[in-house]
């Protein structure tokens, strides 16, 4: 049994205010991490004051991270600072960190390794472009993205991250891939897993879907067989919105 997680994906929204009042909203609310996991990510400046005030069933995560431990690298964050002020996830190799900072392929199995030297679970990003899609191509670009990202993890590594397959075109468009697409593409990957990893480890790596996730389509989308849970990011950002996301997880 895998158990479902959400992560909101907070991207360049919220001041500090408007996010202590979100968790402010949702604390006494979160449903028992024993039925499902909550993650935000948000912002790095304000990740430290949000770990203080995460309560017992809410988890943090960062947007993204740098792939060495120091260095010259204005602007970026480190994986040993996360753990330092107590993240325990980090988003890496989303679209539009791919797209907008030319991160590669090779960039993002760098800092899968390096969350894994630094106690983070790594919510790796993979998903391909509307052209991608309408040609043909999903699986096969898919697969080669996965591939990448995974090169070199040991097993258990592997079982103890999240995969999150998000189709671009689905992205912060209102256009959701229907559930037996996204379903297709994730038993695809899953298999991808397997043909590297093994069964057992196919069977044990959770696999959100991402790309306008609401509370009115999560159903639809958790009851797919291969469907672990979510990654959200407009949806996520009232605290409502998003405790009937986590909510819904909770009957998977
Ligand atoms: P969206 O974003 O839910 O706003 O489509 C998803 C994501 O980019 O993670």
């Amino acid at each position: 049994m895998r158990k479902p997680i959400i992560a909101g994906n907070w991207k360049m929204h919220k001041t500090r205010d408007e996010a202590l009042q979100f968790i402010y909203n949702i604390n006494q609310n979160v449903p028992s991490s024993e039925f499902v996991e909550s993650v935000v990510c948000a912002p790095a400046p304000i990740l430290r004051d949000l770990v203080k005030r995460q309560g017992d069933s809410l988890r943090i995560g960062a947007q993204n991270m740098h792939y060495l431990d120091t260095g010259a690298y204005t602007g970026e964050v480190s994986a040993p600072l996360l753990e330092n002020i107590g993240v325990e996830y980090v988003v890496i190799g989303h679209s539009e960190r791919r797209a907008y900072y030319n991160e590669t392929d090779t960039d993002v199995n760098k800092k899968v390794h390096q969350a894994f030297n630094y106690n983070l679970v790594p919510i790796v990003c993979c998903g391909e472009s509307l052209e991608l899609r309408e040609s043909g191509q999903t699986d096969q670009f898919v697969k080669g993205q996965v591939e990448a990202a995974l090169k070199g993890l040991s097993k258990e590594q592997v079982s103890s991250l999240v995969l999150a397959y998000e189709p671009i075109w689905a992205i912060g468009t209102g256009r959701t891939a229907t559930s037996e697409m996204a379903n297709d593409t994730i038993k695809g990957i899953r298999s991808v897993v397997k043909g590297l990893f093994g069964e057992v480890v196919s069977e044990a790596v959770r696999i959100q879907y991402g790309g306008s996730v609401k509370p009115a389509n999560i159903d639809e989308l958790l009851s797919m067989s291969d469907i672990d849970g979510a990654l959200v990011g407009g949806a996520s950002l009232d605290s409502e919105s998003f405790l009937a996301l986590v909510n819904a997880a909770v009957k998977k």
